[in-house]
């Protein structure tokens, strides 16, 4: 853990950065969250990171407490205090302190949280080998009920996946939405190779649209990857392939099974992962290049 959190408004020491048992967030998961993965000192695409905060901000009605250079300043600052050049970095945001009550208008204050951690690397193995995943009982919620596009605290229809996965002694669970189509996984987004093509779930479906899927599916294209965003069943996800899954941490990593089917780590996820690595270096440098910084 790292040793000091940005808490609303500046670096505090982890042992003392505390919420009250008040907050909204911890009440009722009511506020948002971001995930964001820092090479050699740069937030990788935190604009698009920003930007889908502010997204779910304003989708869920709440008012982020700081500007967008204000929460650059304070990602940095917290990157800074602890000494961090390769981590990640949770940006969370809830309706803060208010009395008992679902009404948002309780919170006079949203709680701002920057927590950064040293980042540990997947073990090769898995990036070799591929993950396995299951296709879960529990139903991914409905959009209409509750919008995967908001990235919220409330994670409780993630975490029930989870723990079938866990049951099953498999590393992620992908689900389903309320039709039976294949939607994403509890912390990342699902792509496999059929026939040549290279499949994913639309965002129509009900998903995150995760910033790391955004960006295979440009590096794809650009590849000349043919590409189809849809809707897929299970069948065509057993019939794939290749088969393998996205999100800022893991970046791209393969998967070798699906409940009872089996796949070999294949070429698509390779060269996209080649690509990607790409990206992150050009984009590092672009922004060193940039000049004096926030990270100097
Ligand atoms: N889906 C869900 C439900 C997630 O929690 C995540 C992780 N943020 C993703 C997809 C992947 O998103 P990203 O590529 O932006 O990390």
């Amino acid at each position: 853990m790292g040793h000091f959190v940005y808490l609303n408004d500046g670096v505090v020491p982890a042992a003392e950065a505390k919420v009250s048992v008040f907050d909204h967030g911890f009440l009722y998961g009511d506020g948002i969250y971001e995930t964001m993965r820092v090479y050699d000192g740069v937030v990788f695409l935190l604009d698009e990171h920003l930007q889908r905060l502010c997204r779910s901000a304003s989708l869920i009605g709440l008012d982020v407490p700081k500007d967008i250079p204000g929460i650059k300043r304070a990602l940095y600052e917290t990157l800074r205090a602890n000494g961090l050049r390769n981590a990640y970095v949770r940006l969370t945001v809830s309706r803060g302190y208010g009395q008992i009550g679902l009404d948002p208008g309780l919170c006079k204050e949203p709680t701002f949280v920057i927590i950064a951690n040293e980042f540990k690397p997947y073990p090769s193995a898995l990036y070799e080998n591929g993950i396995s995943l299951i296709i879960a009982s529990t139903r991914r919620n409905l959009k209409e009920a509750l919008d995967p596009q908001i990235k919220s605290l409330n994670f409780l229809n993630n975490i029930l996946a989870k723990i079938e996965a866990q049951r099953a002694d498999a590393y992620e669970a992908v689900l389903l939405n309320a039709a039976g189509h294949l939607t994403e996984g509890t912390i990342s987004n699902l792509f496999f190779v059929k026939e040549g093509v290279l499949c994913t779930p639309a965002v129509e479906c009900g998903i995150l649209d995760g910033i790391t899927r955004a960006l295979v599916v440009g590096l794809a294209v650009r590849s000349g990857i043919e590409l189809r965003e849809g809707e897929f069943l299970p069948g065509d996800l057993y019939g794939a392939s290749e088969v393998f899954v996205t999100n800022t941490t893991m970046e791209i990593m393969p998967v070798s099974r699906v409940d009872a089917a089996r796949f070999t780590v294949g070429h698509v996820a390779g060269l996209l992962h080649t690509q990607y690595r790409h990206e992150v270096n050009g984009y590092v440098s672009e922004k060193k290049g940039e000049g004096p910084s926030l990270w100097q």
